[in-house]
């Protein structure tokens, strides 16, 4: 097995048994997207320099017997997430020079343990969304395929890990960011209950669902990282005092009298894929194996999830993408007054989706409609919330698919947002309602594109969720 291949708690093993040193492990994992990033394109940013000196400096500190996990491991970082020195657009050209001075709080911790940080993924800009064709610095293929798309918005995150560029990659997940590329390209990706982890230093999108968690190829690594990346942060008001669990142990746990929910309203839709729901139900039969009880549930207004989805996103995105006027970073055009500047700016800043979104959002905030639409899709938004906290009385977990369908081609969707959005269907509800959310690898379909299973679970429920993960993988 290459170095680039081994997991984290592969990589931390050697390391600490002095089998590879982390420039060795840095090196490979550079030299990996030296040879792909040109096709797949999973990297805005690589930081080879400044990689090789931070590796330099954990086997300083591994030397000395000393290093925590993560001490040496190199991973990347969605580029909507703010490093410390290193360039982070959010794949948007008005911020294409802006260098933040600070770490966001869950990469401050990652630094803190010794984390190697091999550069900034690719996204859709400011992860607006589903297949990575959003980019201003292209789309990202997928390494299974490099016909199709990885998935979005964090599909260089994705993209990246599947290709063994960096063993793990943090993002961001609103509605499907995290999950659905890691679907995609056969990784694990979770999406944490809001408030478990700090947004803080997270590119604002819609700052009421957003979330920021880890990309990594096993549960096992999953669990890892939240240990380390979860907790209360002054910097987030939004963070909760919940003592963060021992996720590591959970996992090892035997699903064994666990309740786990098969919700009708993700196996039967329209536009479901068969052969997709087919490896799903079989992912139901290996845990009642395991000695789950399967049980049939239903969530009436899941229906209604993205339609809610698509107003509030918009009008939160439209709130946030205000403060960039073109004044301070990256493009700012030729203008004969201030708000030539302001409109200019802006028009070559931002990609036709975030444009999109601003004006629909503007609209659904408007006086006069803000009723209509902002307040009224508040309210739904509540009752598919009421869905899973009724559900979750009866069953431990919900297993679905992630997405109805498997990696779509480049260019399939590009040029139909609606369609595009139909792809959240299955991750725009566990996000809209604030619930943790994990995407394992299940296998792949006959064309070998892999198939990914959804566990759901009640806020602050990651331990169950991750045991249910853990299993199936
Ligand atoms: N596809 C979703 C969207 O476009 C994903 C957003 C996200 O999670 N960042 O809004």
């Amino acid at each position: 097995m290459e170095l680039n291949e081994l997991t984290i708690k592969q990589a931390a093993e050697g390391l600490k048994k002095k089998e590879f040193t982390s420039v060795e492990i840095t090196r490979v994992c550079l030299d990996r997207i030296k040879k792909r990033n040109k096709e797949i394109n999973a990297f805005i940013t690589v930081c080879e320099d400044s990689a090789l000196a931070e590796a330099k400096a954990a086997d300083k500190i591994l030397a000395s017997g000393k290093g925590d996990v993560l001490t040496g491991v190199p991973f990347a970082v969605k580029d909507a997430i703010c490093t410390a020195g290193i360039r982070s657009t959010g794949a948007a050209k008005i911020l294409d020079n802006y260098t933040p001075p600070f770490d966001a709080t869950v990469i401050r911790k990652i630094r803190q343990q010794g984390g190697v940080l091999v550069g900034k993924n690719n996204c859709d800009t400011f992860g607006h969304g589903a297949s990575n064709e959003n980019s201003m610095y292209g789309p990202v293929r997928n390494p299974r395929d490099t016909g199709k798309v990885a998935g979005g918005s964090s599909g260089g995150s994705a993209a990246a890990v599947a290709d063994n560029m960096c063993i793990y990659a943090i993002a961001e997940d609103t509605g499907g960011s995290i999950r659905q590329p890691a679907a995609f390209c056969g990784i694990v990706g979770l999406r944490p209950s809001y408030g478990r982890n700090s947004r803080f230093g997270i590119m604002p999108m819609a700052s009421s669902l957003d979330t920021v968690g880890p990309l990594a190829k096993t549960a096992e690594d999953v669990a890892l990282l939240m240990e380390i990346m979860a907790g209360q942060d002054k910097l987030d008001a939004t963070t909760v005092a919940d003592k963060v669990p021992k996720y590591t142990k959970a996992i090892s746990k035997s699903v064994k009298g666990l309740t786990v929910g098969l919700p009708k309203e993700y196996l039967d839709v329209e536009g479901m894929d068969k052969e997709t729901r087919e490896i799903i139900l079989a992912q139901a039969e290996k845990l009642k194996e395991a000695g789950c009880e399967i049980k049939k549930v239903s969530l009436p207004f899941t229906k209604y999830a993205i339609a809610v989805y698509y107003i509030i996103v918009p009008s939160e995105d439209s709130s946030n993408l205000g403060r960039l006027d073109g004044v301070r970073y990256g493009v700012r055009a030729d203008a004969k007054n201030l708000y030539d500047l302001y409109a200019k700016s802006r028009a070559q800043g931002f990609p036709e989706e975030v444009k999109r979104r601003i004006l629909i959002g503007t609209y659904a905030l408007s006086a006069g409609y803000y009723d209509a639409y902002y307040k009224k899709a508040q309210k739904v938004r509540t009752l598919i919330k009421n869905d899973f906290e009724n559900v979750f009385k009866d069953v431990d977990v919900l297993l679905t698919p992630t997405s109805p369908f498997p990696a779509f081609g480049l260019g399939e969707k590009a040029d139909d947002p609606l369609a595009m959005y139909m792809a959240d269907v299955m991750v725009a509800p566990a996000a809209v309602a604030g619930m943790p959310a994990l995407s394992v690898p299940v296998g792949n379909n006959k064309k070998g594109l892999p198939i990914g299973a959804q566990i759901i679970g009640p806020r602050l429920g990651e331990e169950a969720v991750l045991q249910v993960g853990n299993k199936l993988t």
